[in-house]
């Protein structure tokens, strides 16, 4: 028999392994019914109870964050740690690491993840292609960093945005009071608004042993900041899918991240579109110079929304390759076995009471999921829809029917 590998956790009859997950949400429950087939269970710990990952986990824990000793005991009754969102407080990781388990993604992974500041730092001093950035801890930081990257422009809270929260886009300088008024005193980070032609992303899986395997390119269209639907794969050039890779895994080993991770970028138009759509601003130099090419938005070091097409799309989904990841086993096959599309279902469905869910099902291909959320409100991820069919065009037309006959959009 050989001899076990401490990087690894092998699924075993009498003792199951078990991961402990951070968070309570959607990603916890489908990361949760992935590791399920394998022979691994799941345990979650977040401060709500009968939550997404609860529902389904083997053990849910209901305790604040900042309660170390029961953050410590659950670490304990687990083998290996991982999280569903990036805004855990760093002692959790550094207690699971004293504890001496298997911490996947790493606490410094957590800690770039964190800030917008450091994320985009970080992709600076990697070489790696970011939207041009400056740091704002103050009015007049606004004002040098506005003269510097012209505006439109967009000014983020450093710590705690997603989804578009926090942020405030500056049409002209003379808005730049009102906007660091916005900020509430917070360190923010100022952006050059990018005329981008589409919002494209990868998510990647990477183990212990530096194995490394990428989803396809997906295209992401939002609506009011908030993923609406995904399309995979995306229709671009091969040349812009060989570069996603390639960058995706550049970031990865820079970073050490074991797990999975999301990288998204800002596809930018080619030259002579461009020349349209780009005025005079301070930034169009550094955006000509990147013309047809990708700009890192940000990452996200877990699954992510745009990669649950993989679940009926993928030959792994990417929940079973973030089982796979953190418990140290071999990655599976990131292949697509049918173009797909994805469709969020947000809370605001629900404006006219529950909706038509057997309208939805009758369509033979609609995958439904829904994350067992009881309270509705606008903006809310509730679930998704996945359709997988011949064509992508196939798939989205088949998607937004389904979704619409849903009723209340
Ligand atoms: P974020 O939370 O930073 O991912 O922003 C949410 C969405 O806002 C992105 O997916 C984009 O659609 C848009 N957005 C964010 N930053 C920029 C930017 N610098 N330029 C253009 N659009 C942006």
């Amino acid at each position: 028999m050989s001899t076990p590998n401490p990087q690894s956790l092998i699924p075993n009859l009498q003792s199951p392994p078990v991961i402990g997950v951070f968070g309570s949400g959607q990603l916890g429950r489908m990361l949760a019914l992935a590791a399920h087939p394998l022979g691994i269970r799941v345990h979650t710990f977040s401060p709500e109870r009968d939550t997404p990952t609860g529902q389904v986990a083997a053990q849910e824990i209901c305790v604040s964050y900042d309660d170390q000793d029961a953050v410590r005991a659950f670490v304990r009754g687990v083998d290996a740690v991982t999280f569903e969102f990036e805004n855990v407080p760093s002692h959790v990781a550094e207690i699971a690491a004293e504890e001496g388990k298997l911490v996947r993604p790493g606490g410094h992974v957590l800690h770039v993840a964190q800030n917008r500041l450091r994320e985009k730092g970080f992709f600076a001093e990697a070489g790696l292609p970011v939207t041009p950035f400056a740091l704002v801890h103050s009015l007049a930081d606004l004002q040098a960093g506005l003269a510097k990257l012209g505006t439109p422009a967009v000014l983020k809270t450093a710590a705690f945005g997603y989804d578009g929260k926090g942020q405030v886009k500056i049409d002209d300088p003379s808005q730049a009071e009102d906007a660091w008024q916005a900020m509430n005193g917070q360190p923010a980070i100022l952006e050059a608004f990018v005329p981008f032609e589409r919002e494209v992303s990868v998510v990647a899986a990477r183990g212990f042993d530096g194995a490394f395997a990428a989803f396809p390119l997906v295209e992401n269209r939002h609506a009011n900041h908030i993923l609406d639907v995904t399309i995979a794969p995306a229709q671009v050039s091969s040349e812009v899918v060989a570069e996603a890779a390639q960058l995706t895994r550049r970031l990865m080993e820079a970073l050490d991240v074991v797990g999975v991770l999301c990288v998204e970028f800002f596809l930018l138009p080619k030259k002579n579109q461009r020349e349209s759509i780009f005025s005079a601003s301070s930034a169009s130099a550094s955006f000509a110079s990147h013309s047809g090419r990708l700009l890192i938005n940000e990452i996200a070091p877990r699954p992510h929304n745009s990669g649950h097409w993989t679940i009926e799309g993928a030959v792994t989904s990417q929940f079973e390759q973030q089982a796979r990841a953190v418990c140290g086993l071999p990655l599976g096959s990131s292949e697509q076995v049918r173009p797909a599309v994805m469709v969020n279902l947000l809370g605001d469905l629900w404006a006219k009471g529950e909706p038509d869910w057997a309208a939805l099902l009758a369509y033979p291909t609609a995958k439904l999921h829904l994350y067992g959320k009881s309270a509705a409100r606008p903006g809310r991820k509730m679930g998704h829809v996945t359709v997988t069919a011949e064509t992508v065009e196939e798939a989205l037309e088949t998607a937004l029917s389904a979704r619409k006959s849903l009723g209340g959009r």
